[in-house]
């Protein structure tokens, strides 16, 4: 099965991924990890990435879409896979249309008034975890695997508010898109904590697979 995870910043796609990448045994692939990778490894792709992420605007959907259209040739993507923050607007959805096959969106729906605080809050490990920083009681590091827990550089109020209005301007749109191909599921995400999410997930999705 292929997923598509849709949801705004702070929405906690990543958090559900690594869940349902675990339980139902599915690739997960995002692009921001994808392109923080090529940050850190300072490629060509990195470098260019960086100045539109750090504005909180989408990278060239050129790139974008060769980078993924790429990854799911490997053969790590052939059983299934969950897309984390792709397609993010309309043209994107439509590529993926010609080189995918989308069986389900998975749109994760949160209170925007949310959003700022679980962003900004947010502290990430290296490992894939993330934690909000009120219920880390002064922890630096992960209770996963020990690593180091950093802010992400583009979860600062400035850069969270342009990435907002992209998400609402650029990507909401795809919650109609999905919709009229029958192919929405959405779930209410603001309420409860991850493992409720997760389990309120797991139940429509079970009537699927
Ligand atoms: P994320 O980790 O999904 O929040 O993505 C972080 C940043 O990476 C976004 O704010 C964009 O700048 C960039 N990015 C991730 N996915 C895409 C995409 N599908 N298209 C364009 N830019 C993206």
């Amino acid at each position: 099965m292929n997923i598509i995870l849709l949801g705004a910043p702070g929405a906690g796609k990543g958090t559900q991924a690594s869940m349902l990448a675990e339980k139902y045994n599915l690739l997960h692939i995002s692009t921001g990890d994808i392109f923080r990778a090529n940050i850190k490894g300072g490629t060509e792709i990195g470098k260019l990435a960086k100045s539109y992420m750090d504005a909180g605007l989408l990278v060239p959907d050129s790139v974008t879409c060769d980078i993924v259209k790429d990854r799911l040739t490997w053969e790590d993507a052939q059983h299934g896979y969950m897309l984390d923050g792709f397609p993010r607007n309309l043209y994107q959805a439509g590529e993926l249309d010609k080189f995918a096959t989308v069986d389900l969106c998975l749109n994760i729906d949160v209170d925007v008034n949310l959003l700022m605080d679980r962003i900004c809050g947010r502290r990430v490990c290296a490992c894939g975890e993330s934690y909000h920083v009120s219920t880390l009681n002064g922890k630096t590091t992960c209770a996963k695997c020990g690593g180091e827990l950093y802010r992400r550089a583009d979860d600062n109020p400035e850069t969270v508010k342009a990435r907002l209005n992209t998400y609402f301007e650029q990507t909401a749109p795809l919650i109609d898109y999905y919709k009229k191909q029958g192919k929405l599921l959405t779930v209410r995400g603001g309420k409860g904590s991850p493992n409720e999410v997760f389990a309120q997930i797991c139940v429509e999705l079970d009537k699927r697979i």
